[in-house]
């Protein structure tokens, strides 16, 4: 039996996407570490645009602080309508507590907002020359590869704020992540789950995993004019709350992607997959062909187990867990000849 996710193991509520005052958030990193922890968060990955700035002084015995930025480019820089153009968003969480330099910086250019105040704290290789951001392809998967290869988490942020589609992600390389569910973006009214995008990379022969997050801006303790904190999160499956654990964990995708259910249990046996969750009204196996099997609770009544039959022709499952509330919990994709 391959245990995938396991009730018997420690579960760190997440949110992998967070702007504070480092850039164009309205909350310090400690008003958020404040902010999430009473919400049952463990970790919060300040992902910060432009600029990677440890925060290790907040990290104690029940809270974990990432190490991250948010690098955007977009398709046209002199563009002042801004919405109009087409962009790429990518966090890249360092797996490693120690590293202190980012990567593809630029001395002069793209910082926005308070990361202006950031640059001389940035570190970065000086040896290297100032990296020129080109919205494509070609620029973006230099980004992942270096990112990859420096031992960053690289996830792919919000496609439909970014107004991309099939015709630009299925050229992204390598990416850890994509953000299955993006708060901010779904608050402002885009529909920012992403089931479709994460099913198009998948069947595109991409191994990669999803998370949901919140991408937070706007919250502030005293007042704010919309809360994009608390909306989507990220479960992520550790030993312990170290940097080290955490990152292991990241890394080999023991985690899922929810706005509001949990998943207990996730184990796959003999041809078998078999959850356990919060009680919800559906539980849905999508694969990698048109093959889909559903579980739906009896009116008035509620669910919270399901084994369903998955075979070499299914190439992947995933599993969505749906609440009376219409929220979603999904599992990552686990691709059947790795199993
Ligand atoms: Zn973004
Ligand atoms: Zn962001």
């Amino acid at each position: 039996m391959k245990q995938l996710l396991s009730k018997n193991r420690n579960y760190y509520k997440a949110n992998l996407h967070c702007h504070s005052t480092v850039s164009d958030g309205k909350c310090t990193p400690q008003e958020l570490k404040t902010a999430y922890r009473k919400e049952g968060y463990s970790i919060i990955a300040f992902t910060d645009h432009n600029v990677m700035i440890p925060h290790h002084d907040l990290s104690d015995d029940n809270f974990l602080a990432l190490t991250g930025y948010e690098i955007d480019l977009c398709e046209d820089y002199s563009v002042v309508g801004f919405p109009k153009v087409k962009a790429c968003h990518l966090c890249l969480i360092s797996l490693e507590k120690d590293k202190q330099q980012q990567i593809c910086w630029h001395r002069t250019d793209y910082l926005q907002s308070n990361a202006v105040n950031y640059r001389d704290k940035v570190c970065f290789d000086e040896t290297e020359p100032d990296f020129v951001r080109v919205y494509g392809p070609e620029c973006i998967n230099e980004i992942i590869r270096r990112g990859r290869e420096a031992n960053f988490f690289v996830t792919y942020n919000h496609p439909k704020w970014s107004m991309e589609s099939l015709e630009q992600y299925k050229y992204y390389k390598n990416m850890n992540a994509v953000e299955i569910y993006n708060n901010m973006s779904f608050i402002e009214g885009r529909d920012e789950y992403n089931p479709d995008v994460y099913d198009d990379l998948l069947r595109d022969g991409k191994r990669i995993y999803c998370i949901a997050t919140d991408d937070t801006h706007s919250f502030h303790p005293f007042g704010s004019p919309y809360n994009d904190s608390f909306g989507g999160f990220t479960m992520i499956q550790a030993e312990c709350l170290t940097y080290e654990s955490v990152a292991e964990s990241l890394k080999n995708g023991n985690f899922y992607a929810s706005t509001g259910p949990l998943i207990y249990d996730l184990s796959f046996n003999d041809g078998k997959v078999s959850i356990e969750c919060s009680d919800s009204k559906v539980i849905s196996l999508t694969t990698g062909i048109r093959t889909v099997q559903t579980v739906r609770a009896e009116k008035d009544k509620s669910v919270s187990k399901a084994v369903f039959d998955v075979g070499k022709g299914d190439v992947y499952f995933r599993i969505t867990v749906t609440d009376e509330h219409g929220k979603y919990a999904n599992t990552n994709a686990y691709f059947i000849d790795e199993l």
